[in-house]
């Protein structure tokens, strides 16, 4: 069967390697001008390692994904560490020991945070919003400090307005452990995540058309040379925004180099600005990759409401409307079209890349043994006839 897989990040690649694998012919197109999506990372004109789209760290508790990723990368090990600039100190983010005692001048041991936090956290019965996550942890002075300016800026929202699972990213620490992540499996791609997905992509039966819009392809598919579609781009775009837009955000990335550094400039990997300045946070490439440079070259996000999609915006309304896509999305394969959304935008899902390889796993799993079925078993789907 010849399938076209719209989008060449972690959904749509691992898509096509497994049904390549599977014995199908496969064209992947993406409109930009690269493979990997926003993952993608490449050599700045000075020469460092840089992530496009702002950094990039691997971690997963999934044995299963992170086995299936090393058959395309060796990894570096890297624990990222984020400090976040708070009363004009710069301490550990998420909140721990270290955070507490240095901004309130204590010494306190593990238990004397543990009764610090149960001092000054407001408990909520029920935890529906990303306010109620926090407060519930770590009460509104620590709030306001660390989540509240940090999230305006990051959402254009208030906390109380997103979902509980935005803030439940952050967990709250009574010890020591300053590690951003505490996956059993974290790092960086050996050779960066661009040269993980060539060899992901480096199949007989896989050809890849950048450049390409699948808009400007869909009016003619059967002449074009496909039977399904694998689709990871926004499901309301999919539709043509027929039920309304569906809300994503955006960053604005500011690049920058500094030649000739004797050391590097940021003390950890990302420094967060919770209530200062208008990007979130600025990461130093360096830390992560562990090139060596004369120079660094750093990168600062700027939230914005406008260009490309980054983030699905976790909230009630966005998934009530998202679920009325996905009706849609499940009434076009009843009526035979079979088309699989699979990834962040498709899924609208505030997915990290493993979520993202893991649903695409399971996605083809469930599409591969549909198609080894007997035919008695599958009702005969439409593009089958025409295949
Ligand atoms: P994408 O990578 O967005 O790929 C979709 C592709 O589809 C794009 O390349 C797009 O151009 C293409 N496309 C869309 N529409 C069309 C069309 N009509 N025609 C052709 N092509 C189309 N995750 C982590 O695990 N760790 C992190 O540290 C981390 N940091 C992040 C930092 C930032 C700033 C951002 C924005 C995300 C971060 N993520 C992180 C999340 C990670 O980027 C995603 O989980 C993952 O890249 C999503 O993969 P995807 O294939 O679903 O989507
Ligand atoms: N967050 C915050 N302050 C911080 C770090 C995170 O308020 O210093 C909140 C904020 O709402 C952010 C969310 O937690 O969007 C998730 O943070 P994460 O670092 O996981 O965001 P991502 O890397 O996906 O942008």
């Amino acid at each position: 069967m010849r399938f076209l897989v719209v989008g060449a990040g972690f959904a749509g690649a691992t898509c096509a390697r497994q049904l390549a694998e599977a014995g199908h012919d496969v064209h992947v197109v993406d409109r930009r001008e690269h493979i990997a999506g926003n993952a993608y990372d490449h050599l700045d004109e000075h020469g460092v390692l840089v992530h496009r789209y702002g950094p990039h760290i691997f971690h997963t508790n999934s044995d299963k994904v992170f086995d299936y990723l090393s058959r395309y990368t060796d990894w570096r090990a890297y624990e990222h560490r984020v400090l976040a600039s708070v009363d004009g100190q710069q301490v550990p983010i998420p909140i721990n020991r270290t955070t507490i005692n240095t901004l309130y001048g204590l010494d306190l041991d593990e238990a004397g945070v543990a009764a610090f936090l149960e001092r000054v956290r407001e408990p909520r019965e029920s935890l529906r919003t990303s306010e109620d996550v926090v407060l519930n942890s770590v009460g509104r002075e620590l709030c306001d400090k660390f989540f509240r300016g940090y999230t305006r800026k990051q959402w254009g929202r208030d906390l109380s307005e997103l979902s509980a699972g935005v803030a439940a990213r952050i967990p709250t620490r009574t010890n020591d452990d300053d590690r951003y992540f505490t996956d059993r499996h974290q790092g960086m791609p050996a050779q960066g995540y661009t040269a993980l997905f060539e060899r992901l992509l480096d199949h007989p039966r896989i050809r890849i058309s950048l450049r390409t819009d699948w808009r400007d392809l869909r009016q003619d598919d059967v002449a074009q040379g496909w039977d399904r579609l694998v689709y990871s781009g926004p499901i309301d775009e999919y539709f043509g925004c027929v039920l309304g837009k569906l809300p994503y955000r955006s960053l604005r990335f500011e690049h920058r180099h500094v030649a000739d550094v004797d050391a590097l400039l940021l003390p950890v990997g990302t420094v967060n600005h919770p209530n200062e300045h208008g990007y979130t946070r600025e990461t130093e490439f360096r830390h992560l990759t562990g090139q060596d440079h004369t120079g660094t070259s750093l990168v600062r996000e700027f939230p914005t409401d406008e260009g490309e999609p980054y983030y699905p915006i976790p909230a009630a309304e966005n998934e009530a409307l998202f679920k009325q896509y996905q009706a849609m999305a499940e009434a076009e394969a009843a009526g035979g079209k079979g088309v699989l959304f699979v990834g962040r935008l498709a899924q609208y899902r505030y997915y990290n890349m493993d979520q993202v390889v893991a649903a695409a796993l399971h996605a083809c799993e469930e599409l591969l043994a549909e198609l080894a079925a007997p035919l008695s078993a599958t009702p005969v789907r439409q593009e089958e006839t025409v295949a």
